[in-house]
């Protein structure tokens, strides 16, 4: 199976695709975690992407493009995989769809979290996450059940986004709106946008694409 996670920053794409991960065998693909991947050991893509990440603004197409184009081609996306944060251009739900006809597969479904904007600072703002296995945690909405200690992996260090502060939060939403959004109409056009209500908590979201996946298969 083949599915697009789309939604703005902070709707909870990365919280549900860590889920389904374990839940459906399904790998998570992040361009975003890629690129910091990139950024922090210091190759030419990161080099490249790193002033965009910090000024909220989309990293460009050929970048991101190619990056999903290699990781596509691992043993690992076999069995299908889920895409959290890419597309978020036109340009890349056009590549992506070369990429798949290419090599005779489908995209199943694109599931839109729904958001309001209002909501996303402080999702933004209270994000945190393992620094050994990357598990994600809010200050408020989703904390470790010992505090200071991952639930998945047991180590007690956690780390912040460079890009999760009130500055960047608007520009990034900017980005959404103006560039990402429109994907919307595209892939309702081709009748396999599902949507569901992300404002709801973590358990029901959750519950709400599992029930999209199990209508899939
Ligand atoms: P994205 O990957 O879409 O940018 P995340 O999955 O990282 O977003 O979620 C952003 C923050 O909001 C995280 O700290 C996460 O724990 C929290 N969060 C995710 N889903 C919800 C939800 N449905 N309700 C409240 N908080 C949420
Ligand atoms: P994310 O982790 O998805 O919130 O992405 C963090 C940042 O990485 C974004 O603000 C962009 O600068 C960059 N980025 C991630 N995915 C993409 C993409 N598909 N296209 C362009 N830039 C991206």
């Amino acid at each position: 199976m083949i599915i697009i996670l789309l939604g703005p920053p902070g709707a909870g794409k990365g919280t549900q695709a860590q889920r389904i991960e374990s839940s459906q065998g399904l790998v998570q693909l992040s361009t975003g975690d890629m690129l910091r991947a990139a950024v922090s050991a210091g190759t030419e893509v990161g080099k490249k992407a790193k002033e965009f990440m910090d000024a909220g603004k989309l990293v460009t197409d050929e970048i991101v493009i190619g990056i999903i184009a290699d990781r596509i081609e691992e043993d690992d996306c076999r069995k299908g995989f889920l895409l959290d944060g890419f597309p978020r251009t036109v340009a890349q739900a056009e590549a992506l769809d070369n990429m798949l006809d290419q090599k005779n597969l489908k995209l199943d479904a694109v599931i839109e979290m729904k958001v309001d904007d209002e909501a996303l600072v402080d999702r933004i703002t209270g994000r945190y996450t393992c620094a050994e296995c990357n598990q994600g945690y809010h200050d408020v909405n989703l904390k470790p059940k010992v505090e200071g200690v991952c639930d998945n992996c047991g180590s007690t260090n956690f780390k912040r986004r460079a890009d999760d502060n009130r500055e960047t939060v608007s520009s990034r939403l900017e980005a959404y709106h103006a560039q990402t959004a429109p994907l919307l109409p595209y892939y309702e056009a081709k009748g396999i946008l599902k949507v569901v209500d992300g404002m709801a908590d973590i358990d029901s979201v959750t519950a709400q694409i599992s029930d999209v996946l199990s209508s899939l298969k």
